[in-house]
């Protein structure tokens, strides 16, 4: 391989030639890397994209290729190492991914051009393009199932907008959102790239791109002034002016206008072709927080991946841009009940059609990705297999709507609407059909993909290129019957070319006047006499040039059927955007027919009402693994318009299923509102705006967070947050610090979502305590999960049921786990210890002692005195059960069981 490197390249220009300092291609090389300096640098040279100086250091690490070293410059070895061409998709996609920019430069004129300039000549080159992570398009750099956004965030005078594109699909959208929700939305998104302005990086924002996975690429205000913005957009969209697509305020100008540039910068000028820049009203989606989404496991499993998120659970999509879609529905819920319905309808409708539904899904899965073959051929990045997946998706739409069309009822209106999408592309599919071969190769310059038969001049071209011999055969044919001389011969040889041989004896006949020199005389030799005719002569360049003329004929073919593609981008987008909406009320009604999903019923009021709920990816968990099955729960959190929503207070030993349950109804919520049904027997959903989730004791060690830390930031946000629509689960909050200290937050929290957010919600707590509140928060109600004991040991039910658990079985969970049994015989002491104790304290005593939460808002009372601490008290808190030996300790306790029979005497 390493032969055929800088094989383009003249060797005085290569820099292994170089004398010491700058050879001409050297300068060229440093002037190119001097204009991308935050890029590693694909220079091309022959068959390879070689890298240089720390580039080369850099990528051979970040790749583990050998890194060489050639030549000299200004005294000092050059670092080198290299890909090879073909396969440099392969390291593009590892560079990228390890955070890298890359620069591909490649040559731009043919060396022989250069060469005419003078021997020295460097050829030319340019930077072709700029990959970074938010800007990929090929297929083998991509995921097929998700997005790839690039995202920009904007602030003008205290507004803020964020805009985001998916260059491999044209999509763009913006969305006006403030500082404080702008996490939630990168969350949503889950950018690969997000630009920012110079400077803004500081602060919040640099953490909220890195929380959500991306990276940040800085630019100069210039790329973010509103009205140069607002005049690239324009010139992006050729139109004379933006308001056809809505009206943008300043900042979202200025992040649309931050995306057009930065795609200019880095296409070098090739605008994509994208779909008008759709504005996202504020509240239109139903607002989850990070913390949520990684929570509830939306799109992502907290241990990271797609498996075993709720997506991974609910996805049966036949195609890529189906599961980008369904993604992006389950990353945002709708708040518009409307249109809700409108999503449900469709699913309904294929659900009841089980034979409409088969055929559909069987047309969806032969069709390739339509979204990402148009944005490569809009980049004139693409070739003849985008051609093809044209072709093959618009063939796949005819059909599809030609069996959508054929039911004789009436369409629900979103189907109506992918039907309309899908008609009409009768002419392009044919014209595709007719001149694409039925395999074609990746690249256009391969050539062969032209249809035989579509093409006369290439078909000739093609016949000349492959069948040569025979056509010069016939040709010798013909001029043997044209003069009678049968052993007349065309041969060939690399001085003459083509030419007629005839004995000496014929070659008289050949001058016959009658021939009318139509025979040109060439050479005579002693045996023979050679002749040429223009035809044979014109044959002759054209069987020489037939396989590059078949090739350039191909390739102009090809850019037509591009430019035929690109002037129907919109409809044809439209049609992709209609098979991907198919796909995924296609998958939601497969999932319902087979897992038995209901749909669920959309309200304006504050109802909550599930029956027989359950949890998608913990039933799958268990089907899978066999044994007991699911059980299935009610819940019901139906509020009045006005005033505070049922909180359930949800107490039950470990592992009894309480965050299981607690989860599957904000699952409910997101699958309902994203238009899915849901697994339930009935559900009645009053639509949620806000979800959040919270876990007890989640570490947050990488962002140097303790335990509690991070448990209060969280439950911070939702108390300032949290609204009347919103719906929030509490999953044992406050459980990371002391016991006291937590059941008094958790007790606050309570109260304060009672009567300040008076919002619906679900709190799962080990403090028993608590209950008390339920006599005192009238909205507060609650519920345990059922456990049956035997034998000393606890069986789970798994059953929500009304009433707060009796006790923790914590012990015996303990047990369960394998704890030794002297372990577990000595916690069991302790327990009934520790119990006879609070049984004498009770906690509704302190309940009646402490003023109403809504009462202390209004005025701040002092805090309720607490009794004394008690002589036991006091001594036990003096003991640090660490530095005991078990001796000691066995004292201690001894001690302290006098002191409490003193204290009772
Ligand atoms: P902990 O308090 O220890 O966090 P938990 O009460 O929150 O426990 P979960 O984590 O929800 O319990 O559930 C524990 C396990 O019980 C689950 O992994 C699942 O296997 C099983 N489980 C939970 N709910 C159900 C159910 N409704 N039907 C059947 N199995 C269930």
């Amino acid at each position: 391989m390493a032969g055929r490197r800088a094989a383009a390249e003249s060797p005085d220009a290569a820099p292994n030639a170089a004398p010491a300092g700058a050879t001409p291609m050297m300068a060229q090389y440093l002037e190119i890397k001097a204009a991308h300096r935050d890029a590693l640098l694909f220079y091309r040279m022959g068959d390879f994209y070689e890298l240089f100086f720390e580039d080369a250091v850099q990528a051979a690490a970040a790749l583990d290729i050998a890194l060489t070293r050639r030549g000299k410059h200004l005294g000092e070895d050059i670092a080198m190492c290299g890909v090879p061409v073909h396969a440099a998709d392969g390291y593009l996609q590892t560079l990228i991914r390890k955070g890298f920019r890359v620069a591909v430069c490649e040559q731009t004129e043919d060396p022989a051009e250069a060469k005419k300039r003078g021997y020295k000549a460097v050829v030319r080159r340019e930077v072709v393009r700029l990959v970074t992570p938010g800007t990929l398009t090929e297929d083998t750099l991509l995921d097929a199932r998700a997005n790839n956004f690039l995202a920009a965030w904007a602030e003008l005078r205290g507004e803020g907008a964020l805009a985001w594109v998916d260059l491999s699909t044209g999509s763009l959208a913006v969305a006006p959102v403030a500082r404080t929700g702008r996490a939630a939305l990168l969350a949503r998104l889950q950018p690969r790239e997000v630009l920012l302005r110079d400077g803004d990086g500081d602060g919040p924002l640099e953490a909220e791109i890195a929380e959500a996975g991306a990276v940040s690429t800085p630019l100069g205000a210039a790329s973010f002034d509103s009205s140069a913005g607002a005049a690239r957009l324009q010139a992006l969209f050729r139109v004379a002016t933006l308001e056809a697509f809505g009206s943008f305020a300043r900042a979202e100008l200025s992040a649309l206008g931050a995306l057009a540039d930065y795609l200019e910068l880095t296409q070098k000028g090739r605008l994509p072709l994208l779909a008008p820049p759709r504005r996202e009203a504020p509240g239109g989606a139903m607002r989850i927080d990070a913390a949520t989404r990684r929570n509830l496991e939306l799109t992502e499993a907290l241990r990271g991946g797609r498996a075993d998120s709720l997506l991974d659970a609910v996805d049966r999509t036949a195609t890529g841009p189906g599961a980008r879609l369904l993604a992006a529905r389950i990353a945002a819920p709708l708040t518009d009940a409307a249109e809700i319905r409108a999503r449900q309808d469709a699913v309904a409708w294929l659900l009841e059609r089980p034979g409409s539904r088969a055929g559909l899904r069987a047309a969806l899965a032969r069709v390739p990705d339509l979204e990402r073959a148009l944005s490569r051929l809009g980049l004139g990045r693409g070739g003849p297999r985008d051609l093809a997946a044209i072709r093959d998706g618009l063939e796949a739409a005819a059909e599809i709507a030609e069996d959508l069309g054929a039911d004789e009822e009436p369409l629900p209106a979103a189907l109506a609407d992918a039907l309309a999408a899908l008609r009409g592309h009768e002419a392009l599919a044919g014209r595709l059909a007719a001149a694409l071969a039925e395999s074609v190769p990746l690249l256009a310059r391969e050539g062969g993909f032209i249809a035989a038969g579509f093409f006369e001049p290439l078909d000739d071209a093609r016949r000349l290129r492959d069948e040569g011999r025979g056509v010069i055969a016939g040709m010798q044919a013909d001029y043997a019957r044209e003069t009678g001389i049968e052993s007349l011969k065309i041969r060939h040889n690399n001085v003459l070319g083509y030419f007629i041989e005839t004995t000496a004896r014929h070659a008289e006949a050949m001058r016959d006047p009658a021939l009318a020199g139509r025979f040109v005389h060439r050479q005579t030799l002693a045996s023979a006499v050679r002749f040429g005719t223009p035809e044979l002569a014109d044959i002759e360049n054209r069987i020489l040039n037939a396989g590059a003329r078949a090739l350039e004929l191909e390739l102009a073919l090809h850019e037509e059927l591009r430019a035929a593609v690109l002037a129907a981008h919109a409809p044809v987008a439209a049609a992709a955007g209609a098979l991907a909406a198919l796909d995924v009320a296609a998958s939601a009604a497969e999932l319902a027919a087979a897992e038995d999903w209901v749909r669920p019923e959309i309200a304006e009021s504050r109802v909550f009402a599930i029956e027989a709920g359950r949890h998608p990816v913990v039933e799958r968990a268990l089907a899978t693994a066999g044994g007991a099955g699911f059980v299935a729960n009610d819940c019901d959190l139906s509020a009045e318009a006005e005033g505070p929503a049922p909180l359930c207070l949800l107490t039950g030993p470990n592992m009894a299923g309480k965050s299981t349950y607690l989860r599957q109804n904000a699952l409910i919520a997101v699958l309902a509102q994203a238009g899915l049904y849901v697994p339930a027997r009935a559900a009645r959903i009053g639509v949620v705006d806000q979800i959040f989730s919270r876990v007890g004791a989640a570490d947050d060690l990488a962002r140097g967070r303790s335990t509690f830390m991070v448990e209060m930031v969280e439950t911070a946000a939702i108390l300032n947050q949290a609204g009347p629509r919103a719906l929030v689960i509490l999953d044992e909050i406050g459980r990371g610090t002391a016991t006291w200290d937590g059941l008094s937050i958790a007790w606050a929290v309570l109260e304060h979502l009672h009567d300040a957010c008076r919002c619906r919600g679900l709190f799962a707590t080990h403090y028993h305590e608590l209950t008390v509140l339920a006599d005192r928060l009238p909205a507060l109600f609650p519920a345990s999960v059922a456990v049956r004991e035997w034998e000393g040991s606890v069986v789970f039910l798994h059953e929500v049921r009304p009433g707060a658990a009796d006790r923790s079985y914590g012990v015996q969970v303990a047990r369960l786990a394998g704890l030794p049994e002297p372990v577990i015989a000595r916690a069991r002491a302790v327990l009934e210890r520790l119990e006879a104790r609070d049984r004498e304290r009770s906690l509704p005593d302190i309940a009646e002692a402490l003023p109403l939460f809504a009462a202390v808002q209004r005025a701040p009372a002092a805090p309720p005195a607490l009794a004394e601490p008690s002589a036991v008290e006091t001594r036990l808190g003096a003991l640090n059960p660490d530095d005991l030996s078990p001796r000691e300790a066995l004292d201690a306790l001894y001690a302290l069981r006098a002191l409490l029979d003193t204290a009772r005497d």
